[in-house]
């Protein structure tokens, strides 16, 4: 379970930071202005890839675990 947290935690976070980045451009200076819900998101997603496990260490661990156990810990159950 290690390994499955670690890449839904990651994949959600940096593809939300890429989402709002991209929000933010469209948006131009305004989505940089503080008055703006965009420049808040921004800000809110950007701590997403610090928090509760660093995207880095989250990488650690999924790196780990197909080490320990083999690629077989990527494997989602299937309904
Ligand atoms: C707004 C906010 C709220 C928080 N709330 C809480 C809370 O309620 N409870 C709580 O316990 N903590 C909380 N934290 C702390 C948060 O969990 C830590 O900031 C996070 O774990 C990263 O630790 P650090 O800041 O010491 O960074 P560091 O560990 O110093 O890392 C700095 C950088 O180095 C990288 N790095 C570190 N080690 C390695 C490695 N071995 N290999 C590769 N790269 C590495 C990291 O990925 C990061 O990019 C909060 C942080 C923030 C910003």
């Amino acid at each position: 379970m290690h390994a499955k947290a670690s890449i839904a935690k990651l994949a959600a976070s940096e593809a939300s930071g890429r989402v709002i980045d991209r929000c933010l451009q469209i948006h131009g200076g305004r989505g940089y202005d503080r008055s703006y819900a965009v420049e808040r998101l921004y800000r809110e997603l950007r701590v997403d890839r610090i928090w509760e496990g660093t995207s880095e260490i989250q990488r650690l661990i999924i790196a780990n675990e197909l080490i320990k156990r083999g690629s077989g810990v990527l494997h989602l159950p299937t309904a």
